[in-house]
């Protein structure tokens, strides 16, 4: 029997407070949550801290550098670990992070695609008595602390494309969201989107799926998830070209920002369940703008957009030149011309700026503002 997508299944796993507390970088406040991309070259490796210092890693990159950029992160434990499927990227560094964590649950689907490394990996989770946990038919409740992770249920096996057999979740805290849909490819991301769609609907944040491929995002996803900001993990001049131009063209139509760990180093968003921030490392990023909730009165029909308070933007007219520089694309030269520029009328004014043509005024354009 087909389960209707509307009936959630609560399982609620009873995460202790981990033994020692972690020393928290500096975005890292009680009584907020952080999602963090981590900066791990061509791969993902996505952090979670609950405002009760509970912590969850969705995937472990490809290498054990993850352990030293968590240990950066001034992580010293870690309640719950993911990989989102059987590729490399995704869980190579997984097994030095169990040796040097010990992780309390391990969430991995029950793909058929594997390999001798992988099943290593399983068989120290064995070895580790690390309790195995997998979706399920429905969706599955995670509770970290006073954040919900949300497993979305499991698509039907795609023996021939591992990344459909991603396993996706979504975070919630108060109406902060993000949803991380591993490298989910078209196929699995329409079984999601018509059988949860609640679950992939409205979210703050999207890490894109597949690294920014063209065939980890199209229109139909963004209508669905309409977040205000993108992230996407991979490294700089990677061999698959990632991200496709196709899906840099397509959020900037949507204006939708794009942050790119290849570019931007480690993201970080910080949010109080109602106004969220990025941070970004090794950059001071104090200045980030600090988004207004999600408005009321946004209908299901709109497009994605930037929210309506302009509360936030960065200020071509004012803003100091590491400000700036908060602009993805902007650097030190481009920050200096800008500020040589002014006064701006409009946005459009920045095609002045010698460096500044219609694809980068595109690509900056849902940051700024005049006035
Ligand atoms: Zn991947």
């Amino acid at each position: 029997m087909r389960v209707l997508s509307s009936l959630v299944v609560t399982i609620t796993l009873c995460i202790p407070i981990a033994s020692c507390t972690p020393t928290p970088p500096p975005h890292a406040l009680p009584g907020a949550v952080t999602v963090t991309i981590l900066d791990v070259g061509q791969g993902d490796a996505i952090l979670i801290r609950s405002p009760e210092g509970k912590t969850a890693l969705i995937d472990a990159g490809q290498s054990a550098s993850i352990v030293s950029k968590l240990e950066q992160q001034g992580v010293s434990s870690l309640d719950l670990v993911v990989v989102s499927h059987h590729h490399a990227d995704h869980y190579g560094g997984m097994d030095d992070v169990i040796r040097a964590f010990r992780p309390r649950f391990f969430l991995a689907s029950s793909s058929s695609h594997t390999s001798e490394p992988y099943l290593k990996l399983l068989q120290l989770v064995r070895d580790r008595n690390i309790q195995a946990i997998s979706p399920l038919e429905v969706p599955r409740k995670l509770e970290l602390g006073s954040v919900v992770l949300t497993v979305f249920p499991q698509a039907p096996n795609d023996p021939k494309e591992e990344n459909n057999n991603s396993i996706g979740i979504r975070v919630d805290y108060g109406t902060f969201s993000t949803v991380l849909p591993g490298d989910a490819q078209t196929r699995e991301r329409r079984w999601w989107a018509h059988r949860v769609p609640k679950l992939c609907a409205d979210a703050t944040v999207l890490k894109l799926a597949h690294h920014g491929s063209r065939n980890g995002t199209d229109a139909r996803w963004l209508d669905l998830v309409r977040p205000y900001v993108a992230v996407a993990s991979l490294s700089k001049d990677n061999d698959y070209h990632h991200p496709h131009p196709e899906t840099v063209d397509l959020l900037a139509r949507y204006e939708i920002p794009l942050l790119r760990t290849d570019r931007d180093g480690t993201v970080t968003i910080r949010s109080d369940g109602l106004h969220w921030q990025v941070f970004t490392h090794p950059e001071s990023s104090a200045e980030w703008p600090v988004f207004e909730p999600r408005g009321e009165n946004r209908s299901r029909g709109d497009r994605p957009s930037k929210p309506k308070s302009s509360v936030g933007l960065i200020n071509i007219n004012k803003a100091s030149k590491t400000q700036l520089r908060k602009i993805p694309g902007i650097g030190q030269v481009l920050a200096d011309r800008i500020i040589k520029g002014r006064p701006y009328r409009s946005v459009d004014d920045l095609v002045r700026v010698e460096g500044i043509g219609e694809k980068r005024l595109t690509e900056i354009r849902p940051y700024v503002r005049v006035r």
